[in-house]
Order: structure tokens, then C-alpha cells, then sequence
């Protein structure tokens, strides 16, 4: 970890800003993934990210965003937005509200940078009021569901090797809409009666293919569907809500909480990351929204850090699954948080989001 950390080090492009109080860094720091990541459309070994600190006084607030490709982002275009803020803007982080206005004004979309500098201001808020986000909400860490834990396609020894790094978990996430998907199942299905989640990642190109394909998953333990279809196709959506005995939960088609309403007809419920939204800012709000018009509320995550992951996991206890797996698909790791114990999601009592640098772990 240290020699990691010696190399992080000498690779920062770091812009350290200080105002009056608060200081505001950044700097690139790229995933690598354990098993590289075979979805609908490609298959990657590392994510790039970036990480966030925002310090006052002896206080650090730890933010960060995650870019997969197909979101859009970039480690350029997330630095070249965060490069246009000035610190002095965030001199009071309490102001969630005027600090998105704020980031808003200057320039729509970024959520994933939007989504750091939010991260970064509530773990340094917390801290600052000596108190986790969950506890802030008034939720209930007990109530906090199950994670799901991904497994990917693979040649069959892999798979099994990827089948039996998921014993800790009780729910196994799937990606599905890809040639040999079935199989897939089948191949978990024979290792394992674990209840299982299914993302199409929009791979299903018609609604009797994806009403075909849910029928058959219906009888195999399978807890919901989420994204079976083009995002821009709202009315298969809602035939297919209408016809399938498994719930469909709306990711590609939500990005905010502005979106929810117009979904409610023709999803049973939303998966909210972080990174789509900009932060749990408006996470939040699109839990509660979700929750007022009857939607399952499903929190996920991209390929992140404990940073991220434990953010979100302070919303764990409003949702009926999560599914953030995403600091347990990677290698290098620069935070100790939210930990899956006995498979349910256990949120640390630490202030903020809850995380301590693991270089402080491995120092103790
Ligand atoms: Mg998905």
C-alpha cells in the first residue's frame, strides 16, 4: 500500500485552491478492475476517476467521481469542470441548494464531477456536525437491504472462480442481452439457488424478445429486470410493465430526480447512482420522490472507490436492493468504509460518509 501510495503520489496533477478557508484538490486517479468487466456492448479492465478533498481547517471531505465511457465523461472534461469553481463558492458547505445552483450555472450535465464536489461537501459537513448521513436522514442503518454482487460472463473456469468470490453474497447481479446469456444463467444456476437481479443493459431489441426472455427468468429465482430495453422507449417499457410477473426497473432512463415522474408508468421502480445524479444531493430527493408515486427505489453505483460506495450506502436504508458491489470489483481501493457483512450492506458510525484513507488503516 505504501509504495502504492508513494506512486499515487508522484502521479497527482493535483490544482490545490485555497480561499479564504477551504481548500479544494483534485486529481486523477484511475480504477483497475479485478476480472475485466464484459457487458452489452464492451469489455474494460480499468475505470478512469477522479478523487476530490476539500479541507477546512484539520477536516477533509472526501468526494469522487467515476466515469464510465458510455456516461460520457472524461478525466478531462471532469477536471476542466472542476477547474472552473471557485473555491470560494463553497466556503459555507452547508449550502447544498445554492452550491448545485451554483455548479449548475456552470454548465449543465458533468454530473460525475458534480457528483465529487457533493460527495466531498457531505462527508465534510458530517464530520463537521459529528455525524453520519444516515443518521442526518433519520434512517434506520438496520433497515439497509442485501447487495447484490456482479458476475460477468467468462470462459466456464472463470465463471466458477467468479461464482465462488460471490459467497459472501446473497444476491447475485447478472448481465444479461448478450449472445450466451442464458447459458449464463444456467451455468450460475447449477453452482448456486441465490437469488438473482438482472440488468439488459438495454440489449433486448423487441418486446417479445424481452417478455420472452423475463417469462423464462421468472420461474429461475429472479428478484427484477432493469433496463430491458432501449432508454428511449418508454411505451415498450410500459407494455412490458403491463405483461411481466418480475418488477422493471428503470437505469439508463433515470438520471434525475426530474425524470421520475414521467417513468412512473412505465417502470416499477429506479435504480438512483450517484454518479448519474450528481451527488446525494438529489439522490436523496429522488428516493422520496420515487417512494411518494409507488416506484421500488434500487440504489446502485459505476466502478467506484469505498468513497463513492459509502456515500451512497448512506441511502441503504430507503431502498428495497442495492447493488454496490462497485469497491469490491477492484483492485486498488483508497478507502476503508461501508463493509457487506453477512451479506447486507453495514454502515460505518464514522461522521460524514463514513471512510478513513486506508493508507491511516494500514499505518495503525
Ligand atoms: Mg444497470
Amino acid at each position: 500500500m505504501r509504495k502504492h501510495l508513494l506512486v499515487l503520489a508522484a502521479s497527482i496533477a493535483a490544482l490545490t485552491a485555497a480561499a479564504s478557508g477551504i481548500t479544494f484538490r483534485y486529481y486523477p486517479y484511475e480504477l483497475r478492475l479485478r476480472h475485466s468487466f464484459n457487458l452489452a456492448a464492451m469489455s474494460r479492465t480499468v475505470t478512469p476517476g477522479v478523487q476530490v478533498e476539500l479541507r477546512l481547517d484539520s477536516i477533509t471531505g472526501y468526494g469522487e467521481a467515476s466515469m464510465p465511457p458510455y456516461l460520457g465523461e472524461s478525466v478531462e472534461s471532469v477536471t476542466a469542470f472542476l477547474s472552473k469553481i471557485d473555491p470560494a463558492r463553497l466556503q459555507n458547505p452547508f449550502a447544498l441548494e445554492d452550491i448545485h445552483a451554483y455548479m449548475d450555472s456552470i454548465a449543465p450535465g458533468n454530473h460525475a464531477a458534480k457528483a465529487a464536489v457533493d460527495i466531498a461537501l457531505h462527508d465534510l459537513t458530517g464530520k463537521l456536525m459529528g455525524q453520519p448521513w444516515y443518521a442526518i436522514y433519520g434512517l434506520d442503518p438496520a433497515k439497509a437491504p442485501c447487495t447484490s454482487y456482479t458476475v460477468s460472463n467468462d470462459t466456464p473456469e472463470v465463471l466458477a472462480q467468479k461464482i465462488a468470490e460471490a459467497e459472501p453474497y446473497a444476491v447475485i447481479k447478472v448481465k444479461m442481452g448478450v449472445p450466451g446469456d442464458r447459458e449464463l444463467i444456467e451455468t450460475i444456476r447449477r453452482h448456486t439457488d441465490k437469488p438473482i437481479c438482472v440488468d439488459a443493459n438495454q440489449g433486448w431489441k423487441t418486446r417479445e424478445e424481452a417478455l420472452d426472455n423475463i417469462l423464462w427468468l421468472a420461474d429461475k429465482n429472479c428478484l427484477f429486470i432493469e433496463q430491458p430495453m432501449d432508454r428511449n422507449d418508454p411505451d415498450s417499457h410500459a407494455w412490458l410493465k403491463e405483461r411481466s410477473p418480475l418488477p422493471i426497473i428503470a437505469d439508463e432512463a433515470v438520471q434525475t430526480s426530474a425524470d421520475i415522474p414521467a417513468l412512473a408508468r412505465a417502470y416499477d421502480g429506479v435504480n438512483i447512482k450517484l454518479m448519474k445524479c450528481g451527488g446525494l444531493y438529489d439522490a436523496y430527493r429522488m428516493a422520496i420522490l420515487a417512494r411518494s408515486l409507488g416506484l421500488k427505489v434500487m440504489i446502485g453505483c459505476m466502478t467506484e472507490t469505498s468513497c463513492a460506495i459509502s456515500a451512497a450506502a448512506q441511502l441503504a436504508p430507503l431502498a428495497d436492493w442495492v447493488d454496490l458491489d462497485g469497491n469490491l470489483l477492484i483492485a486498488n481501493d483508497l478507502f476503508d468504509g461501508m463493509k457487506i457483512v453477512d451479506g447486507r450492506v453495514t454502515l460505518s458510525v464514522l461522521p460524514g460518509i463514513g471512510i478513513v484513507p486506508a493508507a491511516e488503516v494500514s499505518a495503525e
